[in-house]
């Protein structure tokens, strides 16, 4: 299978500020991939240079197969774009949008168009300022999604949208991409929706993409263990292991993420260091504990790298 996008090396830098550190992405064909980072991690700025909205201050990009500079009008059209500010012209209506946009487009689909519409139930005769935060955002994904895109870039793309409307986006992608092999790259912080979505998933922090794999592998990765302590003393949560994330104690409580090697020494340890626990729960790690165990080990290091320099 083919790559999609392949990123070498992408740095960005805003001024003095440093948003992409030596970045190296590669999406497969076909993949729905989740970029996941806290806030102002770097995704956006990422997704403005594959779209070719920024130019990085080093760094090499290859989309759909050809160098971002190499890119033709009619490249760049097979590849669909939604963002949470994407701004559509509110004085059209959707269906004077939909008349506009669809010649740009060689490979519009009227009927993808109609079904969209329908499944989304956004009035065609509406002005687009005239509608709600939710309704512009699936006016936006049909303008993005009726040309069918070879690669669909989509930056917060459920923001505004009720829970059953994500819930139908997200099963609509699914079913798009397994029929078309359309390929994905999002980033949102709806980390239930992405996990229900991606088979891939990157994490960005402070710039850097620490880490780019199967979703299966991601979620192999790490078990939630809780403890439950009889009384007695506690142990020292400070004293754990290092690659213990997401440590918390509530009462006679213990919670935290520990790697999965695969063999029973990870929960061998754990007993080792609760010899009194009442209960001992171990359990696969959910996307959204991965991403706070990640993300807090983050902020960790953040300030030790601020401390020692
Ligand atoms: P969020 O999840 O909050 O949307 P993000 O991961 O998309 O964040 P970016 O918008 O890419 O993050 O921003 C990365 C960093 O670069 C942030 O620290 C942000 O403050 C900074 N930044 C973004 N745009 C600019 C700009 N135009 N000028 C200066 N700094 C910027």
């Amino acid at each position: 299978m083919g790559t999609v996008i392949q990123a070498e090396g992408l740095t960005h830098r805003y001024g003095r500020h440093v948003a992409l550190r030596d970045v190296d992405l590669e999406v497969p064909e076909g993949a729905l991939y989740a970029l996941l980072g806290p806030n102002g991690a770097g995704k956006t700025t990422l997704l403005k240079i594959l779209l070719g909205l920024l130019r990085p201050t080093a760094g090499r990009v290859t989309l759909l197969g050809k160098d971002l500079k190499r890119l033709t009008l009619r490249d760049r059209a097979s590849i669909g774009y939604v963002a949470e500010d994407q701004r559509l012209p509110g004085w059209m209506t959707l269906s004077r949008l939909l008349a506009y946009l669809a010649p740009l487009y060689p490979t519009w689909d009227h009927g993808l168009a109609s079904e969209l519409q329908r499944r989304f139930h956004l009035p065609p005769g509406r002005k687009i300022r005239a509608m709600s935060r939710g309704e512009r955002m699936k006016a936006a994904m049909m303008a993005a999604l009726a040309p069918r895109p070879r690669l669909l870039i989509m930056d917060e793309p459920f923001t505004g949208m009720d829970a059953l409307v994500k819930d139908e986006l997200v099963r609509g992608l699914l079913e798009l991409s397994g029929d078309e092999g359309w390929s994905v790259l999002l980033c949102s912080h709806d980390i239930g929706e992405l996990e229900a979505l991606a088979d891939w998933v990157g994490f960005l922090d402070a710039g850097r993409l620490i880490l780019s794999e199967p979703m299966e592998v991601l979620r192999g990765r790490f078990k939630r263990v809780e403890v439950m302590m009889n009384g007695g003393p506690f142990v020292a949560l400070e004293e754990l292991p290092p690659d213990w994330l997401s440590v918390d104690r509530a009462g006679k409580r213990a919670t935290f993420l520990i790697p999965d090697h695969g063999t029973d020494s990870g929960q061998d340890e754990v007993h080792r260091r609760f010899p009194g626990a009442a209960r001992v729960e171990v359990r696969g790690a959910s996307l959204r504990e991965v991403f706070v165990g990640l993300a807090r080990e983050g902020l960790g290091r953040d300030s030790v790298e601020e401390e020692t320099s």
